[in-house]
Protein backbone atom coordinates (compact mmCIF):
# COMPACT_ATOMS: atom_id res chain seq x y z
CA UNK A 1 0.00 0.00 0.00
CA UNK A 2 1.40 2.96 -0.93
CA UNK A 3 1.10 5.82 1.91
CA UNK A 4 1.88 9.31 1.95
CA UNK A 5 3.02 11.16 4.31
CA UNK A 6 2.29 14.81 4.79
CA UNK A 7 3.77 17.42 7.23
CA UNK A 8 2.32 20.68 6.53
CA UNK A 9 3.54 24.04 8.13
CA UNK A 10 3.34 27.92 7.83
CA UNK A 11 5.07 28.32 4.20
CA UNK A 12 6.11 24.40 3.24
CA UNK A 13 5.43 20.86 3.23
CA UNK A 14 6.89 18.11 4.14
CA UNK A 15 6.08 14.54 2.56
CA UNK A 16 7.43 11.21 2.25
CA UNK A 17 5.88 8.63 0.14
CA UNK A 18 6.21 4.72 1.23
CA UNK A 19 5.13 1.34 0.28
CA UNK A 20 4.08 0.05 3.26
CA UNK A 21 4.51 -2.70 5.42
CA UNK A 22 8.22 -2.53 3.52
CA UNK A 23 8.71 0.73 4.98
CA UNK A 24 10.03 1.48 1.71
CA UNK A 25 10.49 5.48 0.95
CA UNK A 26 9.58 5.75 -2.53
CA UNK A 27 10.57 9.89 -2.52
CA UNK A 28 10.58 12.43 -0.18
CA UNK A 29 10.68 15.94 -0.31
CA UNK A 30 10.32 19.35 0.86
CA UNK A 31 8.24 21.94 -0.79
CA UNK A 32 8.78 26.14 0.54
CA UNK A 33 7.63 29.56 -0.20
CA UNK A 34 4.33 28.62 -0.46
CA UNK A 35 2.32 31.63 -1.10
CA UNK A 36 5.61 33.68 -2.60
CA UNK A 37 6.54 35.28 -5.94
CA UNK A 38 8.73 31.55 -6.30
CA UNK A 39 8.35 28.55 -4.44
CA UNK A 40 10.88 26.00 -4.01
CA UNK A 41 10.62 22.31 -4.63
CA UNK A 42 13.30 19.83 -3.39
CA UNK A 43 12.26 15.85 -4.35
CA UNK A 44 14.27 13.16 -3.90
CA UNK A 45 13.47 9.61 -4.96
CA UNK A 46 16.14 6.84 -6.06
CA UNK A 47 18.85 8.60 -4.50
CA UNK A 48 18.84 11.30 -6.68
CA UNK A 49 17.23 14.86 -5.51
CA UNK A 50 16.07 17.46 -7.85
CA UNK A 51 15.29 21.25 -6.83
CA UNK A 52 12.90 22.67 -9.08
CA UNK A 53 11.52 26.29 -8.99
CA UNK A 54 8.04 26.78 -8.98
CA UNK A 55 4.98 28.42 -8.08
CA UNK A 56 2.22 27.62 -5.33
CA UNK A 57 -0.05 30.23 -4.91
CA UNK A 58 -1.54 28.10 -1.51
CA UNK A 59 -1.23 24.71 -0.20
CA UNK A 60 -3.87 23.15 -2.39
CA UNK A 61 -1.70 24.25 -5.12
CA UNK A 62 1.29 22.96 -3.70
CA UNK A 63 0.31 19.37 -3.14
CA UNK A 64 -0.90 19.17 -6.57
CA UNK A 65 2.95 20.72 -7.32
CA UNK A 66 4.15 17.34 -5.18
CA UNK A 67 1.30 15.26 -6.61
CA UNK A 68 2.56 16.10 -10.09
CA UNK A 69 6.30 15.50 -9.12
CA UNK A 70 5.12 11.86 -7.99
CA UNK A 71 3.60 10.88 -11.11
CA UNK A 72 5.94 13.00 -13.66
CA UNK A 73 7.80 10.71 -15.66
CA UNK A 74 11.08 11.91 -14.95
CA UNK A 75 10.97 12.59 -11.17
CA UNK A 76 7.60 9.62 -10.94
CA UNK A 77 7.67 6.74 -8.89
CA UNK A 78 4.22 5.82 -9.06
CA UNK A 79 1.75 6.30 -12.72
CA UNK A 80 -0.80 7.38 -11.37
CA UNK A 81 -2.13 9.14 -7.97
CA UNK A 82 -4.94 7.00 -7.74
CA UNK A 83 -2.23 4.22 -6.19
CA UNK A 84 -1.86 6.28 -2.96
CA UNK A 85 -4.13 4.49 -0.63
CA UNK A 86 -4.12 6.55 2.30
CA UNK A 87 -2.38 9.86 3.41
CA UNK A 88 -1.17 10.37 7.23
CA UNK A 89 -1.41 13.91 8.54
CA UNK A 90 0.98 15.69 11.14
CA UNK A 91 -1.25 17.41 13.72
CA UNK A 92 0.36 18.89 16.31
CA UNK A 93 -2.41 19.74 18.52
CA UNK A 94 -4.89 17.33 19.74
CA UNK A 95 -5.51 18.42 22.88
CA UNK A 96 -7.53 15.83 25.68
CA UNK A 97 -9.35 14.25 22.78
CA UNK A 98 -7.16 12.17 20.92
CA UNK A 99 -5.18 9.35 22.56
CA UNK A 100 -4.16 7.72 19.56
CA UNK A 101 -3.91 8.55 15.46
CA UNK A 102 -7.72 8.83 14.11
CA UNK A 103 -9.06 8.42 10.71
CA UNK A 104 -10.67 12.37 9.56
CA UNK A 105 -14.12 13.03 9.40
CA UNK A 106 -16.15 15.87 9.96
CA UNK A 107 -16.04 15.66 13.85
CA UNK A 108 -12.37 15.42 13.95
CA UNK A 109 -11.84 18.29 11.37
CA UNK A 110 -14.28 20.48 14.10
CA UNK A 111 -11.52 19.22 16.47
CA UNK A 112 -8.74 20.66 15.28
CA UNK A 113 -9.87 23.70 14.32
CA UNK A 114 -11.18 24.03 18.33
CA UNK A 115 -7.35 23.44 19.69
CA UNK A 116 -6.05 25.70 17.37
CA UNK A 117 -6.74 27.98 19.68
CA UNK A 118 -4.20 26.27 21.93
CA UNK A 119 -1.63 26.08 19.01
CA UNK A 120 -2.12 28.68 16.57
CA UNK A 121 1.25 28.59 14.58
CA UNK A 122 0.73 25.10 14.10
CA UNK A 123 -2.69 23.58 13.59
CA UNK A 124 -4.08 26.21 10.90
CA UNK A 125 -1.35 24.87 8.36
CA UNK A 126 -2.38 21.32 9.49
CA UNK A 127 -5.76 22.02 8.74
CA UNK A 128 -4.96 23.48 5.65
CA UNK A 129 -2.81 20.89 4.66
CA UNK A 130 -5.53 18.12 5.45
CA UNK A 131 -8.25 20.10 3.45
CA UNK A 132 -5.46 20.35 0.20
CA UNK A 133 -4.92 16.24 0.48
CA UNK A 134 -8.70 15.78 0.17
CA UNK A 135 -9.14 18.06 -2.02
CA UNK A 136 -6.99 15.90 -4.54
CA UNK A 137 -7.13 12.66 -3.10
CA UNK A 138 -11.05 12.45 -2.13
CA UNK A 139 -10.68 8.48 -2.63
CA UNK A 140 -7.64 8.09 0.09
CA UNK A 141 -7.94 7.46 3.77
CA UNK A 142 -6.63 10.56 5.97
CA UNK A 143 -5.65 10.15 8.90
CA UNK A 144 -4.59 12.25 11.12
CA UNK A 145 -1.08 12.02 13.74
CA UNK A 146 -1.06 13.94 16.91
CA UNK A 147 2.14 15.50 18.83
CA UNK A 148 0.16 15.20 21.46
CA UNK A 149 -1.42 11.48 22.03
CA UNK A 150 1.79 9.95 23.15
CA UNK A 151 1.50 12.35 26.47
CA UNK A 152 -2.66 11.65 26.85
CA UNK A 153 -1.21 8.90 29.85
CA UNK A 154 0.79 12.08 31.64
CA UNK A 155 -1.10 11.38 35.19
CA UNK A 156 -3.22 14.92 36.64
CA UNK A 157 -0.25 15.33 39.50
CA UNK A 158 1.90 15.97 36.02
CA UNK A 159 -0.43 17.93 33.96
CA UNK A 160 -2.60 20.05 36.21
CA UNK A 161 -0.74 23.76 37.29
CA UNK A 162 -0.93 24.94 40.42
CA UNK A 163 -3.31 27.87 39.56
CA UNK A 164 -6.95 28.07 40.53
CA UNK A 165 -8.32 24.83 39.12
CA UNK A 166 -10.98 26.49 37.34
CA UNK A 167 -8.29 27.57 35.12
CA UNK A 168 -8.18 23.91 33.83
CA UNK A 169 -12.53 23.29 33.97
CA UNK A 170 -13.23 26.50 32.33
CA UNK A 171 -10.12 26.70 29.64
CA UNK A 172 -8.83 23.44 29.90
CA UNK A 173 -5.40 24.97 30.42
CA UNK A 174 -2.86 22.25 31.50
CA UNK A 175 -0.09 20.40 30.40
CA UNK A 176 -0.29 18.62 26.94
CA UNK A 177 3.46 18.01 25.75
CA UNK A 178 4.58 17.94 22.21
CA UNK A 179 7.23 15.55 19.89
CA UNK A 180 5.00 12.97 21.31
CA UNK A 181 5.32 10.78 18.02
CA UNK A 182 9.17 11.32 18.10
CA UNK A 183 9.27 10.40 21.91
CA UNK A 184 7.22 7.26 21.37
CA UNK A 185 9.19 6.01 18.15
CA UNK A 186 12.35 6.73 20.32
CA UNK A 187 11.23 5.05 23.44
CA UNK A 188 9.87 2.05 21.24
CA UNK A 189 13.03 1.39 19.12
CA UNK A 190 15.08 1.68 22.65
CA UNK A 191 13.29 -0.96 24.25
CA UNK A 192 13.70 -3.55 20.95
CA UNK A 193 17.20 -2.91 20.80
CA UNK A 194 17.30 -3.46 24.38
CA UNK A 195 15.64 -6.87 23.69
CA UNK A 196 12.90 -5.86 25.60
CA UNK A 197 8.90 -5.23 25.33
CA UNK A 198 7.90 -1.53 24.63
CA UNK A 199 6.26 -1.46 28.41
CA UNK A 200 9.04 -3.23 29.84
CA UNK A 201 11.38 -0.40 30.67
CA UNK A 202 11.55 3.20 32.09
CA UNK A 203 13.34 5.79 29.93
CA UNK A 204 13.93 9.39 29.25
CA UNK A 205 13.87 10.70 25.87
CA UNK A 206 15.62 13.69 24.54
CA UNK A 207 14.28 15.33 21.53
CA UNK A 208 16.93 18.02 20.83
CA UNK A 209 16.11 19.67 17.24
CA UNK A 210 15.09 23.40 16.55
CA UNK A 211 12.30 22.74 19.26
CA UNK A 212 13.63 20.52 21.81
CA UNK A 213 11.36 18.62 24.53
CA UNK A 214 12.29 15.43 26.75
CA UNK A 215 10.06 12.66 28.51
CA UNK A 216 9.55 10.48 31.31
CA UNK A 217 8.73 7.69 30.23
CA UNK A 218 7.46 4.53 32.20
CA UNK A 219 6.68 1.15 31.39
CA UNK A 220 6.14 2.40 27.30
CA UNK A 221 4.01 5.26 28.86
CA UNK A 222 4.67 9.22 28.68
CA UNK A 223 4.23 10.04 32.40
CA UNK A 224 5.29 13.67 32.08
CA UNK A 225 7.18 16.37 29.67
CA UNK A 226 8.98 19.47 29.25
CA UNK A 227 6.67 21.05 26.95
CA UNK A 228 3.07 21.96 28.12
CA UNK A 229 0.06 23.99 27.24
CA UNK A 230 2.38 25.28 24.31
CA UNK A 231 5.97 24.03 22.93
CA UNK A 232 7.32 26.99 24.72
CA UNK A 233 7.65 25.66 28.25
CA UNK A 234 10.46 23.15 29.70
CA UNK A 235 14.37 23.20 27.31
CA UNK A 236 15.89 25.99 26.05
CA UNK A 237 15.46 25.81 22.19
CA UNK A 238 16.99 27.15 18.98
CA UNK A 239 14.16 30.38 19.33
CA UNK A 240 12.79 29.84 22.50
CA UNK A 241 12.98 30.46 25.82
CA UNK A 242 11.89 27.53 27.62
CA UNK A 243 11.24 27.74 31.70
CA UNK A 244 11.31 31.16 33.69
CA UNK A 245 9.38 32.89 36.28
CA UNK A 246 6.36 34.07 34.86
CA UNK A 247 6.27 37.07 37.02
CA UNK A 248 9.13 38.44 34.56
CA UNK A 249 6.29 39.07 31.85
CA UNK A 250 4.16 41.18 33.88
CA UNK A 251 7.37 42.80 35.07
CA UNK A 252 7.83 43.50 31.19
CA UNK A 253 4.41 44.49 30.79
CA UNK A 254 4.22 47.36 33.18
CA UNK A 255 7.41 48.65 31.30
CA UNK A 256 5.47 48.75 28.14
CA UNK A 257 6.11 45.45 26.08
CA UNK A 258 2.50 44.47 24.97
CA UNK A 259 1.46 41.00 24.95
CA UNK A 260 2.08 40.43 21.10
CA UNK A 261 5.71 41.98 21.76
CA UNK A 262 6.53 39.50 24.47
CA UNK A 263 4.66 36.29 22.64
CA UNK A 264 7.13 36.78 19.91
CA UNK A 265 9.83 37.66 22.53
CA UNK A 266 9.75 34.31 24.22
CA UNK A 267 9.19 31.94 20.96
CA UNK A 268 10.72 34.14 18.27
CA UNK A 269 13.88 35.96 19.98
CA UNK A 270 14.80 33.66 23.20
CA UNK A 271 16.68 30.45 23.81
CA UNK A 272 20.13 29.60 22.24
CA UNK A 273 19.50 33.16 19.71
CA UNK A 274 18.35 35.23 22.58
CA UNK A 275 20.91 34.53 24.80
CA UNK A 276 24.32 34.10 22.59
CA UNK A 277 22.95 37.22 20.22
CA UNK A 278 24.73 35.12 17.43
CA UNK A 279 22.52 32.25 16.23
CA UNK A 280 19.88 29.92 16.98
CA UNK A 281 21.90 27.19 14.98
CA UNK A 282 23.54 24.92 17.36
CA UNK A 283 26.12 24.62 14.66
CA UNK A 284 27.21 28.29 14.52
CA UNK A 285 26.63 28.13 18.23
CA UNK A 286 29.43 26.09 18.59
CA UNK A 287 31.70 27.38 16.18
CA UNK A 288 31.70 31.11 17.59
CA UNK A 289 32.21 29.15 21.17
CA UNK A 290 35.09 27.66 20.09
CA UNK A 291 36.80 31.08 18.60
CA UNK A 292 36.68 32.42 21.77
CA UNK A 293 32.89 33.98 22.21
CA UNK A 294 31.60 34.22 25.84
CA UNK A 295 27.71 34.48 24.88
CA UNK A 296 27.89 31.76 22.62
CA UNK A 297 29.46 29.40 25.48
CA UNK A 298 27.18 30.62 27.83
CA UNK A 299 23.90 29.62 25.34
CA UNK A 300 25.56 25.97 25.21
CA UNK A 301 25.94 26.04 28.61
CA UNK A 302 22.46 26.77 29.94
CA UNK A 303 21.37 24.71 27.21
CA UNK A 304 22.87 21.65 28.48
CA UNK A 305 22.65 22.58 32.35
CA UNK A 306 18.63 22.58 31.49
CA UNK A 307 18.79 19.20 30.08
CA UNK A 308 20.49 17.72 32.80
CA UNK A 309 18.80 19.27 35.32
CA UNK A 310 15.14 17.74 33.74
CA UNK A 311 17.52 13.90 33.41
CA UNK A 312 17.61 14.38 37.45
CA UNK A 313 14.23 15.39 37.84
CA UNK A 314 13.01 12.34 35.55
CA UNK A 315 14.86 10.12 37.00
CA UNK A 316 13.30 10.87 40.41
CA UNK A 317 10.07 10.34 38.95
CA UNK A 318 10.38 7.58 36.95
CA UNK A 319 11.88 5.85 40.28
CA UNK A 320 14.56 3.28 38.12
CA UNK A 321 15.54 4.29 34.83
CA UNK A 322 17.23 1.66 32.67
CA UNK A 323 18.01 4.09 29.60
CA UNK A 324 18.42 7.72 28.04
CA UNK A 325 17.93 8.64 24.67
CA UNK A 326 19.11 11.44 22.12
CA UNK A 327 17.66 12.40 19.25
CA UNK A 328 16.45 15.27 16.89
CA UNK A 329 19.14 17.58 14.76
CA UNK A 330 21.08 18.16 18.03
CA UNK A 331 20.95 15.05 19.59
CA UNK A 332 21.70 12.99 16.84
CA UNK A 333 24.90 14.97 16.02
CA UNK A 334 26.38 16.68 18.56
CA UNK A 335 28.83 14.54 20.82
CA UNK A 336 30.06 17.78 23.01
CA UNK A 337 25.91 18.11 23.90
CA UNK A 338 25.69 14.74 24.57
CA UNK A 339 28.62 14.43 26.68
CA UNK A 340 27.67 17.93 28.96
CA UNK A 341 23.97 17.12 29.54
CA UNK A 342 25.30 13.71 31.29
CA UNK A 343 28.60 14.62 32.91
CA UNK A 344 29.11 13.82 36.21
CA UNK A 345 25.51 11.18 36.05
CA UNK A 346 27.57 8.76 38.21
CA UNK A 347 25.14 8.95 41.00
CA UNK A 348 22.21 7.85 38.35
CA UNK A 349 24.25 5.29 37.11
CA UNK A 350 25.36 7.07 33.83
CA UNK A 351 28.63 6.43 32.21
CA UNK A 352 29.71 7.94 29.22
CA UNK A 353 32.25 6.21 26.75
CA UNK A 354 33.95 9.03 25.36
CA UNK A 355 35.02 7.51 22.08
CA UNK A 356 31.52 5.60 21.43
CA UNK A 357 29.93 8.96 21.75
CA UNK A 358 32.22 10.35 19.45
CA UNK A 359 31.73 7.81 17.08
CA UNK A 360 27.81 7.92 17.08
CA UNK A 361 26.59 10.25 14.84
CA UNK A 362 23.42 9.92 12.74
CA UNK A 363 23.36 6.48 13.34
CA UNK A 364 21.72 4.32 16.33
CA UNK A 365 24.13 3.52 18.82
CA UNK A 366 25.04 3.33 22.58
CA UNK A 367 27.54 5.74 23.83
CA UNK A 368 28.01 4.39 27.41
CA UNK A 369 30.50 2.26 29.12
CA UNK A 370 30.38 -1.51 29.74
CA UNK A 371 29.85 -0.89 33.49
CA UNK A 372 27.53 2.11 33.00
CA UNK A 373 24.02 0.82 34.70
CA UNK A 374 21.76 3.40 32.72
CA UNK A 375 22.41 3.10 28.86
CA UNK A 376 22.48 5.80 26.89
CA UNK A 377 21.70 5.53 23.10
CA UNK A 378 21.61 7.63 20.12
CA UNK A 379 18.68 7.04 18.40
CA UNK A 380 17.46 9.02 15.01
CA UNK A 381 13.91 9.77 15.41
CA UNK A 382 11.78 9.21 12.26
CA UNK A 383 8.65 10.93 12.89
CA UNK A 384 7.43 10.03 9.14
CA UNK A 385 7.99 6.39 9.71
CA UNK A 386 5.33 6.54 12.63
CA UNK A 387 2.96 8.63 10.79
CA UNK A 388 3.37 5.86 8.04
CA UNK A 389 2.75 3.19 10.45
CA UNK A 390 0.13 4.63 12.20
CA UNK A 391 -1.79 5.17 9.16
CA UNK A 392 -1.51 1.67 7.49
CA UNK A 393 -2.69 -0.21 10.90
CA UNK A 394 -5.44 2.65 10.42
CA UNK A 395 -6.35 1.99 6.47
CA UNK A 396 -5.92 -1.59 6.24
P1 LIG B 1 13.62 20.49 13.46
O1 LIG B 1 13.26 20.59 14.90
O2 LIG B 1 13.29 21.72 12.68
O3 LIG B 1 13.19 19.18 12.80
P2 LIG B 1 16.29 19.33 13.47
O4 LIG B 1 15.86 18.14 14.25
O5 LIG B 1 16.77 19.11 12.09
O6 LIG B 1 15.21 20.48 13.46
O7 LIG B 1 17.45 20.02 14.32
C1 LIG B 1 18.01 21.24 13.96
C2 LIG B 1 19.18 21.51 14.91
O8 LIG B 1 20.15 20.48 14.77
C3 LIG B 1 19.88 22.83 14.62
O9 LIG B 1 20.15 23.52 15.83
C4 LIG B 1 21.20 22.36 14.02
O10 LIG B 1 22.24 23.24 14.28
C5 LIG B 1 21.42 21.06 14.77
N1 LIG B 1 22.43 20.25 14.10
C6 LIG B 1 22.38 19.64 12.89
N2 LIG B 1 23.58 19.05 12.60
C7 LIG B 1 24.40 19.29 13.65
C8 LIG B 1 25.75 18.97 13.97
N3 LIG B 1 26.50 18.26 13.14
N4 LIG B 1 26.25 19.40 15.15
C9 LIG B 1 25.49 20.13 15.99
N5 LIG B 1 24.22 20.47 15.76
C10 LIG B 1 23.68 20.06 14.61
Amino acid sequence: MKILVINAGSSSIKYQLFEMPQETVLAKGLLEKIGEETSKLTHSFDSKTQKIKTKAADHSAGIKIILDALVEPQTGVIKDISEIKAVGHRVVHGGEAFTDSVIINDKVIASIEKFADLAPLHNPPNLTGIRAAQKSLPDAVQVACFDTAFHTTIPQVAYIYALPYEIYEKFRVRRYGFHGTSHKYVARRCAAIMGKGKYDINVITCHLGNGCSITAVKAGKSIDTSMGLTPLEGLVMGTRSGDFDPAILFYLSEKGYSTEELNNMCNKKSGLLGISGVSNDMRNLREQAQAGNERAQLAFDIFCYRIKKYIGAYTAALGKLDAIVFTGGIGENAPDVRAQCCNDLEQIGVSIDPAANVETNRVEGLITSADSRVKVYVIPTNEELAIAQDTFKLAK
